[in-house]
């Protein structure tokens, strides 16, 4: 499964304020459209998102609702590029407010992106685990209020966004207050000395603490909560409050961890797939008894040669056909092991006379191709020279000296890999018939 992209991801229908206007107008805006946030435009170019909490705050506070949004201090939101993979920036989510701007590439706003957009992209399959709530909720205490509180009271305990506080009557949840239920309050302007359940959200739904991570994000995905208040099945007592931004971060780290683990398998999986094709092409290209190249190979590099040569028709190349001269003597008098070791050794040794831009190959039997690039017929037919002397003077262990034939062949533009080769084989004849141990 693949991460989505923040776009995706983004609500484009954004309600949005100039800083100069005041909170009061922030606060209608988001009782008219039911939002909980409102995105301030800078003059400057730079976003920034006026939160319920922010006007809850401002209710309570001597700034009050009339101040002007500019004056306030609401938060700047941090941007996020519109493209960018959810695993790119899901670290921008970890704080309170849980809000980035997302700007396409003229540098305007896209729309936000929320916790809550993140999580309704999360798909619960994913998430395989068996971790139940019970074991997240350490550290969410229930924020609980007897239900004759003024509503002032607990509106002013609202003052994190995923906030919320539990009514409760003899000890039994009874109701709920949000930020959202804040928003509702303060537009309407209810007295603030009402007490709380006169204006609390009822009933108080309730999961319990058995719910496996994935039912809870579907659960809140289904009810539209920003948090579940989760109660023990068997006493019924309320033992927390799990928000959204908690099981983001459990999922996430979770999925992440996993499509880590796949990624690093599958790396493994791919290094040893490499080494085992290197492997076996090495063993494709190569004579076994030399090391060198085999047939195949060298037509493969010789039509390459080819075709360098069609686009560089200036760059000459040229080829030698060696053959070893007498060699079934050899064999017979010393043996076709001893035979296979001299096969190797002249292998070597004109391999010693190469560059390392050529090519020595087994073209058969006691018989050697070599490719020269960049090598007209004058250089080709020198250098064939002295591989032919210096391997007569070379003395090989029990078998003392062994010469070979040399045809040379420069390629002519146009012709066939072929056509070259058999020139080649045909200067070899002469050379056997004029005596061996010489070039053609
Ligand atoms: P010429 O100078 O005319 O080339 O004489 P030659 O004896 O080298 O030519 P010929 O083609 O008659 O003999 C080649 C011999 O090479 C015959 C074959 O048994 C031997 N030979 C071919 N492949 C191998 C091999 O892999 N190992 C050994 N030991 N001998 C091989
Ligand atoms: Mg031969
Ligand atoms: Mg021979």
């Amino acid at each position: 499964m693949l991460f989505p992209l923040i776009d995706e991801l983004a609500t484009t229908d954004i309600v949005s304020v100039l800083p100069r206007v005041a909170v009061r107008h922030a606060l209608q805006k988001m009782s008219q459209y039911k939002v909980r946030n409102v995105v301030v435009e800078e003059a400057s170019g730079g976003y920034g998102l006026l939160t319920a909490s922010d006007v809850v705050r401002l209710r309570f506070s001597q700034l009050g609702l009339d101040a002007a949004i500019s004056d306030v201090g609401y938060h700047a939101l941090p941007y996020i590029a519109k493209g960018s993979n959810l695993l790119d920036v899901i670290e921008l989510f970890d704080d309170a407010h849980g809000y980035a701007a997302v700007i396409d590439e003229s540098n305007t706003l896209f729309g936000i992106v929320s916790n809550t957009d993140i999580l309704a992209s999360l798909d619960p399959q994913t998430m395989l685990q068996r971790q139940q709530l019970r074991d997240l909720l350490r550290r969410h205490e229930v924020k609980k209020m007897p239900y004759d509180t003024l509503i002032g009271d607990v509106l002013a305990c609202l003052v994190d966004q995923d906030d919320a506080v539990v009514v409760t009557k003899q000890g039994v949840g009874v109701g709920i207050v949000t930020t959202r239920d804040a928003i509702r309050l303060l537009h309407d302007e209810v007295a603030l000395t009402d007490p709380v359940h006169v204006h609390m959200s009822v009933p108080l739904r309730t999961v319990t603490c058995d719910l496996t991570v994935g039912e809870a994000v579907a659960a809140m995905r289904d009810l539209n909560f920003k948090r579940l208040v989760v109660e023990d099945p068997q006493n019924r007592e309320l033992i927390g409050i799990i928000t959204q931004r908690d099981l983001i971060g459990v999922a996430y780290s979770r999925w992440a961890e996993l499509m880590h683990h796949h990624a690093l398998e599958l790396r493994e999986i791919i290094h040893v797939l490499e080494n085992k094709t290197a492997r076996l092409e090495k063993i494709a290209a190569t004579d076994p008894l030399t090391g060198m190249a085999n047939r195949a190979r060298f037509e493969e590099l010789l039509l390459t040669e080819q075709e360098r040569h069609c686009r560089l028709p200036a760059v000459p190349f040229s080829v030698l056909i060696v053959d070893i001269d007498r060699f079934k003597q050899i064999n017979d008098t010393w043996g076709h092991n001893q035979g296979d070791i001299v096969l190797r050794g002249v292998a070597q040794h004109i391999q010693g006379q190469l560059r390392h831009i050529d090519t020595l190959a087994r073209w058969g039997g006691e018989e050697f191709a070599v490719l020269l690039p960049q090598t007209d017929f004058e250089a080709a037919r020198l250098v064939a020279g002295r591989i032919c002397r210096s391997l007569a003077q070379n003395v090989f262990e029990r078998v003392g000296c062994v010469t070979a034939s040399f045809g040379v062949a420069m390629y002519q533009t146009g012709e066939s890999a072929s056509a070259l080769l058999g020139r080649a084989d045909d200067a070899l004849y002469r050379a056997k018939r004029n005596g061996r141990n010489r070039v053609e």
